[in-house]
This record gives structure tokens, C-alpha cells and sequence, in this order.
């Protein structure tokens, strides 16, 4: 079975290969404390950074999910207030994380087929972290790297993180534009779940220097100090760390991978366009997500789409939150290949006929 699910979704083709050799060489079995550990980890976050490529100055953390990291950012980089800016569910659930954890945090819901509107924004003087969903995974759509451009340029003191799970490492980001970018791995990195990944700029470390929390296991500040000397508070997924170095290493360079998605996904949405049963939820192509395609049809449609396409061994996503009647989702991550998108247009195309 072939999984199109944005998360958990198709592995990365070499995944087996890896947990092979992290079985084989012991890894799994050494302290994480010790200099074996030491130097997985250290090189881990040169290959994520190298393909990614990173501004420098830009640390790593990891934890243990991305919503964990959500928690992290309220937790250890605001005292007051947070601003939430989605149009969808994954926006949503953070701001409610977040406001259980400080009151002050504020919500700002935008239309789902026009762009945020960056423009006519109001940031309440007193905001300390702008938290953006740069990909929404339950609508299909994303915000553009101009966006997150223009903030930076007009809200200088503000720091601003952003939710690149289910797109880091599927499509080129502006990194150097925002302070956290937090995600989890088993979305473009096509790597099994349970790691979360914290990228910081020089700005958010400082600012987490001088909050300075360390109240709980995951205060980041404590997180830094671990980090920087390539351990972890806890004893963590050494598995899927070393996996990660594995996989960045190896997934080719992230211009070839964000071109080939972008592309891909341009036929796809024309494809969808000329369909007379399914049409993109997003019908504005400009806040179009590259990496999660969400397909909207009837009810009965959706569900039979499902059926037919998991016959011919392709499991598609479920819709989501309030699209989870009448959508469908397929990913479009690197560890697809063309040839897979193709047969299931094919397969889409046939059901349509
Ligand atoms: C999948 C997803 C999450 C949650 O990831 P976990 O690893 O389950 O915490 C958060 N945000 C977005 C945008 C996602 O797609």
C-alpha cells in the first residue's frame, strides 16, 4: 500500500536500510550521554542544516512532536501575549493550546481562499510571538515567503514562528525571515513519527535566554544548553535522530525536491481543474499548498475515491475538522515519486469516466 496521508505518511525509500545499521552498529544501545551519541547528534544537525540550509547562527532542538514544540513556545518565549494568525485547524488547535497556557494569547482568523492579509494586520503592541501556520495541513492551503518578508520588515521587535511541518523539508522556506520553525518528521522528512524538530534564530535564543524558564523537563533554555552540546534532557528518540542525519543526507538537495513538488503539484491542480467530480478546495491558486493537495467532492464521492484507490493500493488522506465530509488529501512529499502521483491521477481519471 502506497500511503498519500499527509503524516504518517510514505517512508523514505532507504528508511529499512537505516534501522539496519542503527541495530547493527549498536547505536541503539549507547548512553545518550556518551561520545558515540555525541557525535550521531552533532551530525544529525549539520546534515539538517546543510539541506535546509540554514542561516547561520540558527540552532537545533529536538523534542519529541510538533505540538510539543507548540507547547515549548508558549511556554519559554512569551510571558503575555501571542499572535495567532490561521485560517484552519491546525492554526486553531495551537492558539488553543496556547491561550490555555497564557491567557493574553489572541487569535486572528483569515479568509481560507485569500492570502493573509499582511497589509491590514494590526499587531497589538504588546505581541511577543506571531505564530503562523506557514502550511495548513487540514485545508490544503499555505502562506507565501513575501508574508513572512514584509512582517519581519514591520514588526522588527516582534519574534515570529511559524508551523512548517508539513512542508520543511518538501519546499524551499524562508528561514531567515522568521525566529522558530518548528515541525515533525513524519510528513516531508518521510521518516516514522515521534521526533519534533525546533529550529531557532539568534533572536528567539536570546529572547529564551532572557525569559530564561526552567520550570519543567522541555524549559528551552535548559533544551539550548543540552543541545548545544549535542545531548538532550532526556533520553530521546536516538533512533529517529539518527534516521534524520540518514535521510538529509541522502534526499538530494532541497531546490531539486522543492521544484519537483511544486511542479507535480501544478499538474496535479490542473488535472483537478479538468475533472468534472473533483475540484481543489482551494480554487485561489496563489494560497495553494505545494505539499498537501485537498480535493473537494460529494460526500458519497469522496468516500467512494477512497475505496476504489485503497483496491488499487493507495491509501488517500481523510478530509479534516470541518472539511472531513466532503475533502480528500493526497500528500505530495519527496519520498513520492512521480510515477506514484501519475498512476493516481490515472486511477482519479478513470473513477471520473
Ligand atoms: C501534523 C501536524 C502537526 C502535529 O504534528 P505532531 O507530530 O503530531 O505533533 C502540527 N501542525 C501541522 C501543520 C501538522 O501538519
Amino acid at each position: 500500500m502506497i500511503s498519500f496521508y499527509p503524516g504518517p505518511s510514505k517512508l523514505n525509500s532507504h528508511i529499512k536500510s537505516f534501522m539496519a545499521e542503527a541495530v547493527d552498529t549498536g547505536l541503539l544501545s549507547v548512553n545518550h550521554r556518551s561520545d558515540t551519541f555525541m557525535q550521531m547528534m552533532a551530525e544529525t544537525k549539520k546534515n539538517v542544516s546543510t539541506y535546509l540550509k540554514l542561516p547561520k547562527g540558527y540552532e537545533i532542538v529536538f523534542t519529541s512532536s510538533a505540538t510539543e514544540c507548540w507547547e515549548i513556545v508558549s511556554k519559554s518565549l512569551v510571558k503575555g501575549l501571542s499572535m495567532h494568525i490561521f485560517n484552519g485547524s491546525f492554526g486553531e488547535k495551537w492558539f488553543q493550546f496556547a491561550h490555555k497556557i497564557k491567557r493574553g494569547s489572541e487569535e486572528y482568523i483569515f479568509k481560507l481562499q485569500e492570502p493573509l492579509p499582511v497589509d491590514e494586520l494590526l499587531l497589538p503592541l504588546m505581541t511577543e510571538v506571531v505564530c503562523i501556520t506557514q502550511n495548513e495541513t487540514s485545508n490544503g492551503t499555505q502562506v507565501a515567503p513575501s508574508i513572512f518578508t514584509y512582517l519581519r520588515q514591520q514588526s522588527p521587535g516582534t519574534l515570529i514562528a511559524v508551523d512548517a511541518t508539513s512542508s520543511m523539508a518538501g519546499i524551499n522556506l524562508p528561514y531567515a525571515d522568521a525566529d522558530v520553525w518548528l515541525a515533525s518528521v513524519q510528513k516531508c522528512f518521510g521518516m516514522p513519527s515521534g521526533l519534533g524538530i525546533m529550529i531557532l534564530s539568534p533572536k528567539a535564543i536570546e529572547r529564551a535566554r532572557e525569559i530564561n524558564e526552567r520550570d519543567r523537563y522541555n524549559s528551552l533554555s535548559p533544551m539550548l544548553d543540552f543541545s548545544i552540546q549535542n545531548q538532550t534532557p532526556y533520553t530521546p528518540n536516538v533512533l529517529n535522530i539518527f534516521l534524520l542525519g540518514k535521510v538529509t543526507s541522502q534526499m538530494g538537495t532541497q531546490q531539486d525536491n522543492s521544484d519537483l513538488i511544486k511542479k507535480r503539484a501544478a499538474t496535479f491542480y490542473s488535472f483537478l481543474e479538468n475533472s468534472s467530480l473533483y475540484k481543489p478546495l482551494i480554487q485561489n491558486a496563489e494560497v495553494r499548498s505545494d505539499t498537501v493537495i485537498a480535493i473537494k467532492s460529494s460526500a458519497d464521492k469522496v468516500s467512494s475515491a477512497r475505496k476504489q484507490a485503497e483496491k488499487a493500493g493507495y491509501l488517500l488522506g481523510k478530509g479534516y475538522g470541518r472539511w472531513a465530509e466532503d475533502t480528500f488529501r493526497i500528500a505530495n512529499f519527496p519520498a513520492h515519486t512521480t510515477e506514484e502521483l501519475d498512476e493516481l491521477m490515472q486511477l482519479l481519471h478513470d473513477i471520473d469516466r
